[in-house]
This record gives C-alpha cells, sequence and structure tokens, in this order.
C-alpha cells in the first residue's frame, strides 16, 4: 500500500463535531486490515533503528498507533492520559484549547533521563497537545527524538510551532 491509498482511506466528515469543522476521521483506516498494518509499518521502518527506548502516546488515538508502533520496535509504552485516569504521583501539564483548556498526565516514574522517546499521536493541527506532551517529558530529562502522527493538517501553524521550539515532526500524511 501506498502513502497515497493509505491517506485515501481516511475520511472527511464535514461539520463534525460542530458546524464548519471537518473531521478527519481514521476509523475506515483501523477498520482496513491492510491500511492498519501499512501505517505501523512505514512508522516502525523510520524508527527501528533510531534507539527508541518508550513511545509516549497521547489519549485516546494515539494509543492506538503507539501501542502497535511499541510492540514492534520491542520499546515500552508510556501513556500521556487526560486528568484523573493514572494511577500513583503524575506530573500535569495545561494546554490551550480553541475553546477553554484541557490537561495531560504523566505518571512521575514513567521515564529516565537515560531514554530516547518517540511521542506518537494520530493528527496535529494547532500543536497544543504534543506541546504539553513534550513539556512532560521534558521534565524527566528524557531525550525526545521526534514527534509523529498519522495526519498533519496543513494550514494550521502546529508543526511549524513545535519544529520552533526544536521539536522534530514527522507525518505520514498531509
Ligand atoms: P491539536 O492539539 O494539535 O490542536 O489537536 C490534536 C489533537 O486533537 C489530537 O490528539 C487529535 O486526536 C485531536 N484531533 C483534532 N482534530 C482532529 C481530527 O480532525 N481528527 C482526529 N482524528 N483527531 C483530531
Amino acid at each position: 500500500m501506498t502513502l497515497e491509498q493509505l491517506k485515501n482511506t481516511i475520511a472527511a466528515i464535514e461539520d463534525y463535531p460542530k458546524p464548519g469543522i471537518t473531521f478527519r476521521d481514521i476509523t475506515p483506516l483501523l477498520q482496513n486490515a491492510e491500511a492498519f498494518s501499512a501505517c505501523i509499518d512505514f512508522f516502525v521502518e523510520r524508527y527501528i533503528q533510531q534507539g527508541i527506548t518508550q513511545v509516549a502516546a497521547v489519549e485516546a488515538r494515539g494509543f492506538i498507533f503507539g501501542a502497535a508502533i511499541a510492540k514492534a520496535l520491542g520499546c515500552g509504552l508510556t501513556l500521556l492520559r487526560k486528568p484523573g485516569k493514572l494511577p500513583g504521583n503524575v506530573i500535569t501539564q495545561r494546554y490551550q484549547l480553541e475553546y477553554g483548556e484541557d490537561q495531560l498526565q504523566m505518571r512521575s516514574d514513567s521515564l529516565k533521563a537515560s531514554d530516547n522517546v518517540l511521542i506518537v499521536d494520530d493528527l496535529l493541527a494547532t500543536g497544543g497537545t504534543v506541546e504539553a506532551a513534550a513539556k512532560l517529558i521534558k521534565q524527566t530529562q528524557a531525550r525526545i527524538h521526534e514527534a509523529a502522527f498519522l495526519v498533519t493538517l496543513d494550514g494550521l501553524p502546529g508543526e511549524q510551532k513545535l519544529q520552533q521550539q526544536g521539536l522534530a515532526c514527522y507525518t505520514l500524511c498531509r
């Protein structure tokens, strides 16, 4: 499967979740065994030789891709979750949404300074979510290798913003 064919399995849903918004729906990709497998293979090919020790995946759709990538790379999986979902000591990072704000949390014992971390989420839009993820990881002194996305929405400043902060970004589809 080519990247173009993979992209064609992602649906555009108009006026969801609100009028005027076009939502990129990844569920048809997940339901297509060949597409899901190819998607994970593309990521693994890029990262298999990079010494990744932990995949840090963002709730909730980032978990789907992050878990499969971590299994294939033979590394651990760190969960970056919405507030109140993780037991034990957590560190918290707030971030802005279009309207209002949200938070991401990570267990404070998840990462070591020696870790080489790959951040994974399904989609990059404004970059607020992964900016918060990177701030959490930086508190642990771990190294961030890159942030990987299935989709990056062109025409939004997310990718440029993250790159200006020194965070390399990689995407399969635009
Ligand atoms: P950002 O923080 O970059 O503005 O938004 C990215 C986050 O919102 C990701 O965690 C992603 O799951 C979610 N998101 C925003 N818009 C979409 C969309 O159109 N499709 C999907 N699948 N996720 C989206």
